[in-house]
């Protein structure tokens, strides 16, 4: 029972026992577990129980756990530096396979998560527009910046706190909310405030309140009116960035945005993140322009191998049509099992990403995406964690996969499931 004393261990010295909240479990109940070794597509936890990860360090992990050559590059690297606090080769290396592989990344800035990738690309947006205001969409997640921790999804979703205390109301004042997909509201917005806003930033497609795919109109007509009025589009593509495509959501949608922000995959697992653009906004970005920004570890040595290994396979190997074909095998035969059971369900998915709703409505943003059964989905979960199957612990989150599952993975996995929905 390694789980139940590293909890209480975890509970005296960790605030709720986690330094990050939806790993407390508490959106499904239960006691959360603690993993101790990763290989491939499964993990292991603390009192040795095994699971297929779906959870894939939320997206981070495409190439699955424990890769070789990622792992080999670190330790070899780990042998050299931890850290210098100047600049080694490796973030040329790193930069310059991101501006490959992303469209409309020209130069970019290497930054420690996916948080201070969006803070700082939001800060760039103001400063170069001089204007105050930011457009997000009620459900996306951008981390915890306090601009962006708005009717944020992911684990504010699954708590319902409608933001959080600590964020003055100035602050909160200046970033507007609109439903997703609604280009009516979006328009109105734009007609009242347009002139003030100096960017709207937005998940190609959304994964933090759950999986909910961008109507077909929705992201052209982001891009029209934000050019119309001369505010920045950012792309937040932290989870969809090398994931949907070797270029992201903007490259599978054909959409330029004006910023991309980075992270998840863009670490292979380290803590990694970045903002990039075309080179007349990336000039404004301190010591080269006049917008301040920096960190004492960022583009870390183990981190940028890490990445770069990681970047390398999937440009060379381009696992996305086999990534896709899997999940669509996955997304269905959940489907029916679920059919079977005569439980009311909406699968949204899209590539290597999905969430399964329990709801009969469709889901296009974060109203709809709640009528799902959020009781239900605690069943579902614990039923199939105690079968050897691990998904995100909230409904407001994404299923992943990696490379590293094989299709005998998603047979055994499917056969768990159906087991475990047996006992629902
Ligand atoms: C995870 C995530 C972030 C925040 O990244 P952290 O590394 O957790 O700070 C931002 N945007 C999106 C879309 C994310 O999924």
């Amino acid at each position: 029972m390694k789980n139940k004393k590293l909890l209480r261990e975890a509970l005296e010295v960790l605030p709720g026992g986690v330094n990050s909240p939806v790993r407390a479990f508490k959106a499904v109940g239960g006691e959360p577990i603690f993993l101790v070794k990763g290989r491939k597509a499964k993990v292991w936890d603390a009192d040795g129980n095994e699971y297929i990860d779906f959870l894939a360090s939320w997206g981070a992990n495409i190439l699955g756990h424990a890769h070789k050559k990622v792992v080999k590059a670190i330790q070899e690297e780990a042998e050299k530096s931890l850290s210098f606090g100047l600049t080694n080769p490796y973030e040329i290396t790193l930069a310059r396979l991101v501006v490959e592989m992303v469209p409309t990344v020209e130069k970019v800035r290497f930054v420690n998560s996916g948080t201070e990738a969006t803070m700082s690309a939001v800060r760039l947006a103001r400063g170069i527009t001089g204007r105050k205001y930011i457009v997000k969409f009620e459900g996306c997640y951008h981390g915890h910046y306090d601009s962006l921790l708005v009717s944020a999804g992911s684990g504010v979703a699954t708590f319902g706190i409608p933001g959080t205390p600590g964020i003055p109301e100035e602050i909160a004042k200046l970033t507007i909310v609109l439903p997703y997909n609604n280009v009516e509201a979006l328009e109105k917005a734009f007609k009242e405030y347009g002139g003030e806003i100096a960017a709207v930033i937005v998940e190609p497609v959304a994964g933090n309140m759950g999986v909910v795919l961008p109507k077909k109109e929705f992201l052209k007509e982001l891009r029209r009116i934000t050019r119309e009025y001369n505010s920045l589009l950012i792309f937040d593509e932290v989870i969809t960035g090398f994931r949907l495509s070797k270029g992201g959501a903007q490259e599978l949608f054909g959409i330029e945005p004006d910023i991309t922000c980075l992270g998840k995959i863009l670490g292979g697992g380290l803590p990694v993140g970045a903002y990039g653009g075309k080179k007349e906004i990336m000039e404004r970005v301190a010591p080269e322009g006049d917008i301040y920004q920096a960190g004492t570890l960022a583009g870390n040595p183990l981190a940028m191998v890490s990445g770069l290994e990681t970047l390398k396979e999937l440009r060379d190997k381009e696992p996305y049509k086999e990534l896709e074909e899997k999940m669509e095998k996955l997304a269905k035969g959940v489907s029916d099992i679920l059919k079977e059971k005569g439980i009311p369900h909406t699968v949204n998915r899209i590539g290597s990403m999905m969430t399964v709703f329990f709801t009969d409505k469709e889901v296009f943003d974060f109203q709809t995406a709640k009528t799902s059964d959020t009781e239900m989905f605690a069943k579902f979960f614990k039923a199939l964690l105690k079968n050897g199957v691990l998904i995100p612990p909230s409904q407001f989150e994404a299923w992943f996969l990696t490379t590293a599952h094989e299709n005998e993975d998603i047979e055994d996995a499917l056969e768990r499931i159906r087991k475990a929905v047996k006992e629902i």
